[in-house]
């Protein structure tokens, strides 16, 4: 591949796909880079087989195949890469990606940031064992891999993810004991729903409600997994009510369950590793964590870079959607390949949808926020940063000799330090300390991602292919 190219999107998602698609469709070539095996993100992954009922093929099937559909029309000017990993942008332009064993580095002059966001760990007894698994990686069992997960699960967390994904254990043939919302979150509401009929998204909560209902799975609001026992993998679990506001666990009131798999959803955590590396502003939101600026056009602070999806803000698949389309148009606007009157024209309708979608936005983002009780889930010999075995006992000594930061904490205890860089550890320890210490998110910071930001052999990072600009 050429080393100074145009336009380059950073992971094949809803909102990846989308902006490609509109890039494509001026006639311009774009490059994708994807890093799994197939393009489509957790939720349009290829290979999708979603349901045995055929005369229900899943919404997520038909949405995915009509952006495949759109990527296969304009495969002449769309580079999709699979199995492509990006490393690290530095100076701001410069992209260096791994693929097939070797490394290549790329200049392109507009970047579109959309590799999406990942799934909040939730630490709690037994959370490490085999058999807990989050939500993401079981869509990937059943999707990719077509593996049923286990035998008798529980599914646990916040939000209308956790439905969605219970319907799709039940079709495997997994019993569901049961689906554990923390919250009590106001979009399964039938005021909520009716209220917002007409989108697509309460569309889908109200059918797999009602799916759900069908396969007589029960949802118990205000409750989540305490516990998950076992050996060598979880035989068994405790789960209960939590209070309702702080979420703290009611620990006298768990419940026995006999489970060989633990399904977890507590919300998302915007992967801004990219965005932090190309040195662009940052703001810490309640709720959500660090994440980067960007303005009504998804432009971050630095010149030609563009953030969409759930990389940049937690929106779902549709919001991804229409971001990416937003971002291609103004992408082919900054390097002056479409006028700014067509440019506007060709908007119009994205912002609309996405302005129409605010409302909804909010309310997914508070559903999926945790409420800070549900720490005390946590024991002191409960591992906080599971890659480098840090528990939370070992983090509360790290404070109490005066470690205020993530950074000082990283130093004392090595969490962070491993080969994930804090991404699962970080936003746990940070709103711990938060809580339990009274530090605000600015003092306690975060801990920022070098390059490579995935793990690579030396092998493929001595054969880079373009070190020449
Ligand atoms: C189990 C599950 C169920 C869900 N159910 C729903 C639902 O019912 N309704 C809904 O609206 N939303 C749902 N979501 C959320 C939805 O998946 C996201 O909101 C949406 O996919 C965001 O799109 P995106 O394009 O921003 O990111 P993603 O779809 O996450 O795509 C990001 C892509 O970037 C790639 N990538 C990451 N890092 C790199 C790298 N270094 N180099 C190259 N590529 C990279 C990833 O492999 C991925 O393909 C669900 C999510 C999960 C995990």
């Amino acid at each position: 591949m050429e080393s100074v190219i145009n336009f380059l999107v950073i992971g094949a998602g809803p909102a990846g796909m989308s902006a490609a698609i509109e890039i494509a469709k001026a006639g311009e070539k774009v490059t994708l880079l994807e890093d799994a095996l197939t393009i489509g993100g957790p939720v349009y992954r290829r290979n999708l087989k979603i349901s045995k009922k055929d005369h229900n093929p899943g919404r997520e099937k038909i949405r995915a195949n009509q952006l495949f559909e759109e990527l296969a029309k304009y495969s002449q000017y769309i580079q999709v890469i699979e199995s492509a990993t990006v490393l690290g942008i530095w100076n701001n332009k410069e992209v260096l990606y791994t693929v097939d064993g070797r490394s290549e580095i790329v200049y392109p002059k507009q970047i579109i940031i959309a590799n999406g966001a990942f799934e909040r760990p939730m630490p709690f007894p037994g959370w490490t064992l085999p058999g807990v698994v989050n939500a993401g990686g079981i869509k990937t069992f059943i999707n990719t891999m077509q593996v049923r997960p286990g035998f008798r699960a529980i599914v646990s967390g916040t939000g209308p993810m956790l439905i969605n994904v219970a319907n799709r254990i039940h079709e495997t043939g997994v019993e569901v004991i049961a689906v554990l919302d923390a919250g009590n979150p106001e979009m399964y509401s039938p005021q909520f729903l009716e209220k917002n009929k007409a989108f697509a998204f309460a569309q889908s909560i109200a059918e797999d409600l009602n799916e759900l209902h069908q396969n007589g799975i029960p949802l118990l609001l205000n409750h989540s997994i305490f516990e998950a026992q076992g050996q060598v993998e979880v035989t068994g679990i405790l789960y209960g009510p939590v209070d309702p506001i702080s979420w703290k666990p009611i620990k006298e009131k768990a419940i026995f369950d006999d489970a060989d798999l633990v399904v977890l959803g507590f919300g998302y955590i915007p992967d801004n590793a990219f965005s932090i590396l190309a040195n662009c502003q940052q703001v810490y939101r309640d709720g959500l964590g660090w994440c980067v600026v960007r303005d009504s056009f998804m432009q971050t602070t630095v010149p030609g870079i563009l953030a969409v999806g759930d990389c940049a803000d937690i929106g779902g698949m549709y919001i991804a959607e229409w971001e990416g389309k937003i971002a291609g148009i103004k992408a082919l606007e900054n390097l002056g390949l479409i006028d700014s009157d067509l440019s506007a024209a060709r908007m119009s309708h994205p912002l609309e949808e996405l302005k129409n979608l605010q409302d909804y936005r909010e309310v997914l983002i508070s559903t999926l926020s945790v409420k800070n009780g549900i720490w005390d889930l946590m024991q002191d010999n409960t591992l906080v940063c599971r890659c480098e075995e840090v528990s939370l006992s070992a983090l509360k000594n790290a404070v109490d000799k005066g470690a205020k930061d993530l950074q000082a904490v990283k130093l004392y205890t090595r969490l962070g330090m491993g080969p994930c860089q804090g991404r699962n550890c970080a936003p746990t320890a940070s709103m711990y300390m938060c809580h339990q210490y009274d530090i605000s998110p600015t003092e306690v910071g975060r801990i920022n991602p070098r390059p490579p930001v995935r793990s690579v052999t030396l092998g493929a990072l001595a054969g880079i292919a373009n070190p020449q600009k």
